[in-house]
């Protein structure tokens, strides 16, 4: 993948191998160990120097009294009926994120099967969690976009989480797998809008996707955005279109948009869309389109042919996802049937679409609710995101 200049590293974590490896020049120790280092981290998931066998105990020491230990701890394990894991992850200055392992859904009689389909194209009847798992991570404490319909806006922005924080999540979540389960996934839609924290996301990509450490691929890593068009370019740019991006529309006219969605009133429609038609997107990939179902505000047949006009000629998937209800807020879901005419609609119109249901019901409520209800979280109320899946037609 396209490597973009990164600032620099601000917490041991985030060192990428050469650095590593400059890092250890000047402590007297030899360059190859830079890899190894990074290995321990990253790909074994091993912060404790003390545990890193293979290397002198000298250097060990050095390591400890450089700072290298994890930025963060599982508060709190939450699981779901459906397979899905709600973590709670504390961070050193005792602020709370939350990031949710979700186990793509196979079909039961053919449980091994079908791991390397694409969640997208799974039909929702007879499903149980398979191995490959999604997770969903956060990008900041809070979130300053204030969209109308989401938790994680509405006490505004405490703080952008550094690269390590992020990495960190996915670290902290593998220690969650059972049996052969995996992290094909990550996908960026937790508390936060990750283009609001572009450097620290940025060195959280190449660190993800580095093939001497975690390892994701790039496709398999979604950067979910509210539209912050200059960024979205240099996304573009940095990672040549690699990141698979998604967009938080809602909205198929500036008013209704801006009414719900205040970012727009700086980087409106056309604007975005633009931005959408020149994103470096590779050959056969579809930007997903993120279309929360508001009743009364964006659910109408003129709104789903407003977004086949404004979509057209871009590749796309559309993922509907019925509100999740917010508490104190009066915006909720349409009924089912109209979010399956909504749907229909979109569809005879030549649109790829999906409704995105929720999962973890049982384990309560919708994505930022614990930013909302920090209280009420630590006494296990545990909030998730929407995703898969219903069919099609
Ligand atoms: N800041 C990023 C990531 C946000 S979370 C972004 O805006 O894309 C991922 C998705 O969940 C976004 O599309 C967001 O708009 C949506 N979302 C937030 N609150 C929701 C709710 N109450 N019901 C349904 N979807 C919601």
């Amino acid at each position: 993948m396209k490597r973009p200049d990164l600032a620099p590293p601000t917490h041991p974590i985030e060192r990428l191998p050469e650095e590593w490896s400059e890092t250890l020049r000047a402590w007297g120790e030899p360059a190859y160990r830079g890899k190894q280092v990074f290995q321990w981290i990253h790909q074994r998931g091993v912060l404790d120097p003390d545990a890193m066998t293979d290397l002198p105990k000298s250097l060990r020491a050095k390591l400890i009294a450089d700072g290298l230990a994890m930025p963060a701890t599982i508060a709190l394990a939450k699981p779901s009926d459906d397979g899905t894991r709600k973590l709670l992850v504390r961070l050193g200055d005792e602020k709370d994120i939350e990031t949710v392992l979700l186990p793509q859904l196979v079909d039961a009689s053919e449980r091994d099967g079908l791991q390397e389909e694409d969640a997208d194209d799974d039909a929702s009847a007879g499903l149980v969690p398979g191995d490959v798992v999604t997770q969903c991570i956060s990008s900041q404490v809070g979130c300053a976009m204030a969209c109308s319909f989401c938790a994680s806006g509405v006490a505004g922005l405490k703080r952008h989480l550094g690269a390590a924080e992020i990495v960190a999540q996915v670290i902290l979540g593998r220690t969650q797998l059972t049996g052969n389960e995996r992290i094909r996934n990550v996908v960026l839609m937790g508390m936060g809008e990750p283009l609001h924290n572009y450097e620290a996301v940025a060195r959280a990509l190449v660190l993800l996707t580095h093939p001497d450490g975690i390892g994701l691929s790039a496709r398999r890593v979604t950067l979910s955005t509210s539209g912050l068009v200059p960024q979205i370019d240099r996304l573009g740019r940095d990672f040549g279109g690699q990141v698979a991006l998604a967009i938080s529309l809602h909205a198929t006219n500036d008013a209704t948009r801006s009414a719900i969605m205040p970012i727009n009133r700086k980087h409106e429609l056309s604007e975005l869309v633009a931005a959408l038609r020149r994103y470096p997107l590779p050959k056969r990939r579809r930007i997903t389109i993120e279309y929360t179902l508001l009743e009364g505000v964006n659910d109408a047949d003129t709104d789903a042919d407003a977004m086949v006009r404004l979509l057209s000629g871009i590749p796309t998937k559309v993922n509907l996802i019925p509100m999740n209800p917010v508490s104190g807020s009066p915006l909720r879901a349409p009924a089912w049937t109209r979010v399956l005419g909504f749907q229909r609609r979109l569809q005879d119109r030549g649109l790829t679409c999906f409704i995105r249901k929720q999962r973890g019901d049982d384990i309560d409520a919708a994505c930022g609710q614990l930013a909302l209800h920090g209280a009420a979280a630590r006494k296990g109320r545990l909030g998730l995101p929407v995703l898969p899946v219903l069919p099609g037609r």
